[in-house]
């Protein structure tokens, strides 16, 4: 009980400190209630895309953006490389983003690491709003958190979810873990999913970012 209170306690001055850098921030006690409200923060009809994300899938989101009451460009429909490349290029345009976040620091910084690009790019710029589906288990006091969380627990449960015969898949870590790597140090893997590096802080575009932080772990 107490620790479910010391939870919110801090999901909740994460969502103070987001707001602060001009992003909204809501905390959802659970997947049911940040299902709702991202039906809340998206009109029916108009066009969705998302990022490859586990904490979609888990929470429920998903389903909600395969309902018919969107029009989602859904990579996982494409049968060739030229097809989905063209959904990435198309997602850049889209009403609403969805993704998660690779870790969420309590200074209210959103950090994200990816291989590909497209979903750091849309993230950055490009899609009207971007809707962030977190659960408790990726907040992290500062950046530095953020790095290490990434290194030794984000990158190497991908690698292994998506089959890719990268060094932390075998060993648990990254690479760069024994010498003290930085953030952009690692392996030199033609798989490598840490290739581009994403921190967002303070917001110019007021409420486009929209976190929902959920006191429940999802995702990776
Ligand atoms: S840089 Fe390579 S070894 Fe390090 S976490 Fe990324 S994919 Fe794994």
């Amino acid at each position: 009980m107490q620790e479910n209170e010391e939870m919110l306690e801090m999901l909740n001055k994460t969502a103070e400190a987001l707001r602060k850098n001009n992003m909204q921030a809501f905390v959802a006690q659970n997947c049911r209630q940040a299902v709702n409200l991202v039906k809340d923060l998206m009109a029916e009809g108009e066009t969705i895309s998302c990022g490859g994300s586990v904490s979609l899938a888990q929470s429920g989101v998903m389903d909600l953006m395969k309902s018919g009451a969107y029009n989602f460009l859904d990579r996982s429909k494409c049968e060739t490389r030229e097809e989905t490349e063209e959904i990435y290029r198309k997602a850049f345009c889209c009403d609403t983003y969805l993704t998660s976040a690779n870790a969420v620091t309590m200074n209210g910084e959103l950090y994200n690491v990816d291989g590909n690009s497209n979903r750091v790019a849309a993230i950055a710029y490009g899609p009207k709003s971007v809707i962030f589906i977190v659960g408790c288990n990726k907040i992290v006091k500062d950046l530095d958190e953020a790095v290490a969380r990434v290194k030794h627990t984000a990158a190497p449960k991908n690698t292994v979810r998506l089959e890719l015969d990268t060094p932390c898949a075998k060993t648990g870590e990254c690479i760069s873990c024994k010498s003290g790597g930085d953030a952009g140090s690692g392996c030199k893997n033609e798989k490598r999913i840490c290739c581009s590096y994403l921190v967002s802080g303070f917001q110019r575009h007021k409420d486009r970012y929209k976190v929902i932080l959920v006191a429940q772990p999802l995702g990776y």
